[in-house]
């Protein structure tokens, strides 16, 4: 059965402090998921260890990276590689968020790099893709998400690109508060599914779990991850108020 995912992306918000709350807060409300289902924290880096050590082994919870570097190791101060993360045992890592293709000029073919690196070291990335304003406006939307995956995904055999997680998340709907329709959003989620089905075939790409981002909220997560190729969501705002989050993974499909 495909995983659905409620992954929070923290991005540079809160305190060690306040992060420690959050995570309290959402845990001990001891959510059950079904062993298809699956939280994740992704977090600043100072605090995966306490994430880490928050989540309970063994349950369906795991912390993330929000980034890794794109190079194995080096001189690259300040950065933090793929191999560091493995080192503490961290599970799953973003890689390619808009915000970081946008600030960090971070382009597909560094992308695949990261996606590779990941894969080498147990790290399952959660590959986002997603266009901007003037792409969907423009109604170019497929074939811009389709390159995406195309540069930074189509060089993995089918046994490796079918453990990815893909975020789709449209630009537009990030942080403004506007969300993708569910038509909207199920109509790409099932073109990419598409796209995966004509590289890989049908049985890969419905291992592949698609979640959308942009703008999820505790009101329309139900409705979104109700479509039949949504699996989850990819949360920022929302993943920083605990009642809301806490809606949010109770929105996974039963
Ligand atoms: C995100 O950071 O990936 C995101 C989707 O943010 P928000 O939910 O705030 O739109």
């Amino acid at each position: 059965m495909r995983k659905q995912i409620a992954a929070a992306n923290w991005k540079m918000n809160l305190t060690y402090q306040q992060g420690e709350k959050l995570l309290d807060d959402i845990l001990d409300t001891k959510i059950k998921l079904a062993s298809h289902q699956l939280t994740i924290f992704a977090v600043p880096y100072p605090y995966l260890l306490l994430t880490r050590s928050e989540v309970e082994e063994g349950t369906n919870y795991f912390p993330a990276a929000q980034n890794c570097h794109h190079k194995k190791s080096g001189a690259y101060t300040g950065e933090i590689s793929v191999e560091m993360l493995h080192s503490l045992n961290i599970k799953y890592c973003v890689v390619g968020h808009s915000e970081r293709r946008d600030y960090n000029g971070e382009t597909n073919s560094m992308l695949a790099d990261k996606v590779n690196l990941c894969f080498e070291n147990f790290i399952t990335p959660i590959f986002c893709c997603g266009e901007p304003l003037h792409i969907r406006e423009a109604g170019s939307q497929n074939d811009f998400v389709a390159t995406q995956l195309r540069e930074s995904l189509f060089h993995l055999e089918p046994q490796v690109i079918k453990n990815i997680i893909i975020a789709y998340e449209p630009i537009w709907a990030i942080g403004t508060g506007k969300t993708a329709s569910t038509e909207q959003a199920q109509e790409i989620h099932k073109y990419l599914r598409s796209v995966l089905a004509k590289q890989y075939g049908e049985a890969v790409a419905d291992e592949i779990p698609i979640l959308y981002g942009g703008s999820v909220k505790a009101n329309n997560a139900k409705e979104l991850f109700s479509c039949p190729d949504v699996d989850g969501g990819l949360v920022g705002g929302a993943s920083l108020v605990a009642a809301d989050f806490i809606e949010i993974i109770k929105a996974l499909k039963k």
